[in-house]
Order: C-alpha cells, then structure tokens, then sequence
C-alpha cells in the first residue's frame, strides 16, 4: 500500500436509457483512508454509478479519475487492471469453480504454461486467513454461504491490489454476525488507505461504518459530506427524499407528561428478552424502542402482547394489574400489536379491505355478540377509508391488492375505531414508500392524541427519533437507555452507541 491513501473522483458523470436519465452531471470526490457512504432512494442512480464506476457502462459524458489520472474505462477489465472492484449484490463469481480457481480467475499462477494449482491455493488459503476466514480454497463456490461467498470477491479484489472497491448494498442477507465480520474487514481496508464507496439506504449502517456520504436523487448529485460527525439523520433523510424533514414526520409535542400511565411493564422477561424489562408509556405519549436486529425488540413485543408466554414479570393498564396469556386476553386488555410481517400476520389477504377493516370492530356494531348490522360495517369502514385516504378501487377490493401503505393503513385504521388504550407497532413503515410513511406518522399521532400509550419499534434510526416523545435502546435481550427527546443525549450517534453489540466497542476502540 502506497504511503498516501488513495481518491477518486466522479467527473460530471451522465448516462442515460430509453426514456430515463439514470445519471445527470455527477460529481464528487471519494477520499480514500475512508468509507464513503452512496446514498438515495429507489432509483436514484446508486447502481449505475457502480457499474460506470466498474466499465459495465460507459457514461455518455464525464471521466473518473484515480489517484488524480483518468481512467475512462470502457470494459470491466479495464477497469479491473485500473484498480477498481466492485462487490454487487448479485455476486459475479463463477459457482462451479473452486475458491481458489475464482481468486485467480484471469491471472492463475503459471509457470511454462502449467497453471501452479498447489501455489494458487496456498496463496488463496493466506489472502482468506488474512481476512478471518477458513474456507477450504478447494470449495465450490456453489457450496458457499452467501456470506463467505462475498469474502471471496473481497479477497478477489485484494489478489487484484483494489484501489477502489465498492459495495452495493452488502448486508442485504447477511446475518448480524456476519455483518459485523464483514464491517471489521471493511475496516481493515479503510486502514489500508483504499477507496471505499459503500451503497446502502440504511441509516444505522451508514452511521456505524461510514465516515463520508454522497446522497443522489432522480440521478443528479444533491451533496456531499465529507464527514458526518454530528450531522443528524434527519438531513441525510431530507437530502435523500428532497424535502425537509419536518414535512416527512410532521413531529408536534403533545402535552403527556403529567398524563397517568396508559401502561406500566415491571420485570418482564422471555424469549429473547434475557434480562428483565421495565418501563412506563404515559397515555398520550409515543415511545419508540431502537435497537440492531436481533436485539430483541420484538420479542419484546410479542411477549407484551401474549403471543410469546413471559419468564416474568407483571403489566399494568391504566394502573390495573392485567393478566395477559393470549393476544386474544391482550386485546380484551385493550392492548393490541401490529405485527412486523403485515403479509403473513397483519392482514387477511383473501378478505376485503371492508372486512379487513371491522374484524376487531365486529363486537362494536353488535350488542349481542354475534349478529353483525352490515349497513353499519360498510358505513365504518367508508368513514375510515376516506378519513385516511386509503386508496383502493373500492371497499370490496381483496386487501392483498393494495399496496403496503395502504395495507397499513387499514390494519391502523381498525384501532383507530375501537376502544384501546395501547398500541405496539413493529416497524410501522418497513416496505412503505415516503410519501405513505408520512400519512402512516399522522395515523400514529392521531392514535396518540387520543390518549393511548403507543410504542414504536423501528430500525430507522431517522424514523425513531423523527416520531418518538422519548426512545428505549435495547441491545442484546435487555434494555440499556432511556433518552427523551428533549435530552442533549438525543442525538444518532449516542443511540447508535447504546445499539451496538459491546465486542464492536471493542473492535471500533482498537481501530
Ligand atoms: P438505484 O441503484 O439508486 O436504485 P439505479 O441506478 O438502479 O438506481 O437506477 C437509476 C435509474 O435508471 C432508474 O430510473 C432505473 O429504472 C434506470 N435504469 C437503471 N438501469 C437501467 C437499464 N439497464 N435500462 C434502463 N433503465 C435503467
Ligand atoms: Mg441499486
């Protein structure tokens, strides 16, 4: 490795396809010694940038320059022989061949035109032993772990001596094990002075690893920042959906701080919940619980509302001891879940969005029980549907047809008519695009204002903090902070910290 890191830069980059300028006079510099994050919704030009980046596409107009020289690749070799790697999502090895063979694809080691296979696999057994992993440089790579596989294309890159190496999106299907082993190599590149562009929309990665980020939008390069030391989510959020973040979650105080508690949770514990857990929800107030995935956060919930059985531990509601077993006995507590998986658990997809809408209102419009007034159903569910914008042909079209906002919107709107006094909602906008996340946040606060305690999990770092009157932190089965939003201690990166598994403190404090 040279003494000075290396640096890229993107000079008014275009390209375009039939009918769509995916890339519009981009540019930017990358410093090396860094890892840069690529930021931007769908089809923000993220992945064409790569592939210009990696001579897949040649742009219509513009130069990179590496290390201050033009390399106006026009094929991935080239761009390959520039220095430059790309790791995509789709990976790019060949799955017959062995590991070995796939590291040195191209440039084997050869002596008199013999390939060296026993040289080639020492050389390959180091290079992956260097990066922490034993993978038998025999394997097929068909027989690999999507996560091992990727340790091969890195250490490709390395046989290559990369002085760029992009990723797209990495940890799309990595386990939190693997990404933090992914993350500790990432590291050890940036130390060695290379160029590292990482491509992702998720804030809490972009915090944890990145230390620059570029946002694009609709293709054209919004800004860069080229360190993101005490810059707030919110405005990588604001650059990315080119509004300003208070149009996004439309955040207001509601007074809720002398309310009583809507409900009280002491010392509950269960699966995945390892260490007890107690904390309070006034009525009328939002609290949002962050944490990595895996660390329990909807265990937590499921445990709350009956579906998984509590260790331990004792719920209050409205400062009653209340006995929950099932979520059936939950929502007879007026405690009621909106579950993570909307598809498998949220909604009925084969019914109606009408019927959808009053399965939990059936009691209400019955006194009996059991006799339903349809022309009261309908008129709800008419009420409900206008009232939240849903958007759905009719109210007989089969819920599964609608899009997951408006999906959502229905599964929210069923609470909205009954009589609850808690809400748990488990990544209420995961899948849902901007502009029906925002109807989504005026749903919850409207279910706030009206006295009921709701607790938001998210793993949106800009979600949590852009909705939540104060946000637990949980890592690992337990919960570790408590930060309200007026705190000076409300910040991302302070969240983050407590987020984060304490073996990557210790990785990142070596660093
Ligand atoms: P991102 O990776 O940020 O989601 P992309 O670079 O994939 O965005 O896409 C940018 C724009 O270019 C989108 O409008 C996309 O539909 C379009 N696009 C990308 N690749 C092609 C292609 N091969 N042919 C036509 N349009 C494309
Ligand atoms: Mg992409």
């Amino acid at each position: 490795m040279p003494d000075a890191p290396h640096n890229l830069r993107f000079h008014s980059i275009s390209k375009s396809f039939p009918g769509v300028r995916a890339l519009a006079d981009v540019s930017f510099d990358v410093a090396g010694g860094s890892v840069h994050a690529l930021m931007g919704e769908n089809g923000a030009g993220k992945s064409t940038l790569l592939k210009v980046l990696s001579g897949v596409y040649r742009p219509d107009t513009g130069e990179l320059l590496i290390d201050g020289q033009p390399a106006a690749f026009g094929s991935t070799s080239a761009a390959l022989a520039a220095g430059v790697s790309v790791i995509y999502q789709e990976l790019h090895l060949v799955p017959e061949l062995s590991v070995a063979e796939n590291l040195f694809l191209g440039h084997m080691h050869a002596a008199g035109g013999v390939v060296r296979f026993p040289a080639m696999r020492a050389a390959a057994r180091a290079l992956l032993s260097s990066l922490g992993e034993s993978i038998s440089p025999r394997a097929k790579i068909s027989s690999l772990p999507i996560a091992q596989r990727q340790m091969v294309e890195i250490a490709k890159a390395l046989t290559r001596n990369a002085r760029v190496i992009a990723f797209d999106e990495p940890t799309s299907s990595l386990s939190d094990r693997e990404v933090d082993r992914l993350f500790a190599v990432i590291n050890r590149l940036r130390h060695e002075g290379r160029v590292i562009l990482y491509v992702t929309h998720r804030m809490d990665e972009v915090y944890r690893l990145c230390d620059a980020a570029t946002v694009l939008r609709d293709g054209r390069h919004v800004q860069t920042f080229p360190s993101l030391k005490g810059v707030p989510p919110g405005d990588l959020v604001a650059r990315m959906v080119g509004r300003s973040i208070a149009d996004v979650f439309r955040y207001t105080p509601r007074p809720h701080a002398s309310n009583p508690n809507a409900i009280d949770v002491k010392d509950i514990s269960g699966k995945g919940v390892h260490t007890p857990a107690s904390f309070s929800v006034a009525r009328g107030e939002i609290l949002g619980i962050f944490g990595l995935v895996g660390a329990g956060r909807s265990e937590l919930l499921k445990i709350l509302f009956g579906a998984t059985p509590a260790r331990s531990g004792q719920i209050f509601i409205h400062g009653k001891p209340v006995h929950i077993t099932s979520p059936r006995s939950a929502i007879r507590n007026g405690l009621v879940l909106c579950p993570e998986d909307r598809k498998k658990e949220g909604i009925i997809p084969i019914r109606s969005v009408m019927e959808n809408l009053n399965i939990s209102g059936r009691r209400h419009f019955s006194p009996l029980g059991f006799l339903i007034n349809p022309a009261r159903e309908r008129q709800n569910a008419d009420t409900f549907v206008k009232k939240l914008a849903v958007k759905t042909p009719s109210l007989k079209q089969l819920i599964s047809n609608l899009s997951g906002g408006n999906q959502q919107k229905v599964i929210l709107a069923r609470w909205l008519s009954e009589n609850i006094r808690v809400i748990l909602l488990d990544e209420p906008t995961r899948g849902i695009d901007i502009g029906a996340k925002s109807e989504i946040y005026s749903i919850i606060y409207n279910l706030a204002s009206q006295g009921i305690g709701v607790v938001a999990v998210s793993s949106e770092l800009p979600e949590v903090m852009g909705i939540s009157d104060r946000v637990l932190v949980m890592r690992q089965g337990a919960l570790v902070a408590d930060i309200p939003r007026n705190s000076p201690d409300f910040t991302p990166q302070n969240l983050l910290q407590h987020a984060l598994p304490v073996a990557i403190h210790a990785i990142q404090g070596a660093a």
